[in-house]
């Protein structure tokens, strides 16, 4: 499927309106890398690192992690890597880790409130990270941060591990960019000063949207019930990127939804410009944004809006299919 985007493999993606919208790729595994040069990626948005630990059956060692970490660097080559601190918990459960009983897995231990709680694994993450990325740029983003002070905390963790690796003599990566993903609607209503301090925001789409709706992404009766181009989600994803320019955050999204083109390129009309996805949906997704007036999809989905539609998915196709 690649091969039918080759020819805009390595095209900037600019819409036909003139918007220039980054797009990236989601990895976690080292066998996702050789899809940065193949899918025209402009770098990994996120790397979901629980992955390696999951396919594992032991705890892994710091320096193992240091490797793996330094081979992503390395295949990435100057392209920016976003690493996700661990999210495990919830439907991540790791085989070396005593399972926790919890009536809504979903809703509990899960993610930084366990790397807070129980600081010992993030801490060694955090190290291999910044060994790994001695010399060179690190971003490292922390999953499902939902209050402003989880931040603060996670954050502080990282100062904590630049310390020790300057105490210690080691070389630091040149620079350092922290951001949070944006996965519960509550972080959506943070303090200014949230806002200002994070230096990016990456909104987890698949997350955000099981509690915008509180309906189990993994329940497939009710999964599917609610459209990501729903009226109501749309307009409270319009609500976080007004924030996000209001305060200069960068924001992208992370989320399935970044690789269905008609999302994507809804998502890029409200005002996205970053969008990470599986390697796959780049080429697709780029083809529909070339050759795409966002302004004017902007403008079917305030009508649609005003009209009472529930969802502007009706209205968007309609729009896609008077154009064709
Ligand atoms: C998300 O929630 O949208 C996300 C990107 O993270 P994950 O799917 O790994 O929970
Ligand atoms: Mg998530």
């Amino acid at each position: 499927a690649q091969e039918r985007y080759a020819s805009i493999r390595h095209t900037p993606c600019v819409t036909d309106c003139g918007k220039t919208i980054s797009l990236l790729m989601n990895a976690g595994l080292m066998a996702d890398l050789p899809s940065l040069e193949g899918s025209g990626a402009e770098g990994v948005g996120l790397f979901r690192t629980e992955l390696q630990f999951l396919i594992r059956n032991q705890m892994p060692k710091r320096t193992e992690l240091v490797t793996l970490y330094k081979r992503v660097l390395d295949a990435a080559q100057d392209k920016r890597v976003v690493f996700r601190t661990l999210d495990i918990g919830s439907d991540k459960v790791l085989p070396y880790m005593k399972p926790q009983e919890e009536p809504n897995p979903a809703l509990g231990w899960r993610a930084i409130r366990v790397g807070l709680d129980k600081p010992g694994v993030l801490r060694m993450q955090l190290q291999a990270l910044l060994r790994a990325a001695a010399g060179k740029s690190l971003s490292v983003m922390f999953p499902f941060i939902a209050q402003y002070e989880e931040f603060t905390q996670a954050r502080l963790e990282m100062d904590k591990a630049v310390a020790r690796e300057e105490r210690l003599g080691h070389e630091l990566p040149t620079n350092i960019e922290i951001g949070a993903m944006l996965e519960t609607p509550s972080l959506a209503f943070a303090s200014k000063r949230f806002f200002e301090e994070v230096q990016f925001l990456s909104i987890g789409g698949n997350d955000l949207k099981q509690f915008f709706f509180a309906a189990d992404r993994e329940n497939e009766r009710v999964r599917r019930r609610y459209d990501t181009l729903n009226v109501s989600f749309l307009t409270f994803l319009e609500g976080i990127v007004a924030r996000c320019r209001e305060s200069g955050t960068r924001l992208s999204f992370c989320g399935e939804d970044a690789g269905r083109p008609i999302e994507a390129m809804c998502l890029a009309a409200i005002g996205i410009d970053t969008l990470s996805m599986r390697p796959a949906s780049i080429g697709p997704v780029k083809h529909l944004l070339m050759r795409t007036n966002i302004d004017e999809v902007k403008a079917v989905i305030d009508r649609a809006r005003d009209a009472g539609d529930q969802s502007v998915r009706p209205a968007i196709m309609e729009y896609l299919r008077d154009r064709a």
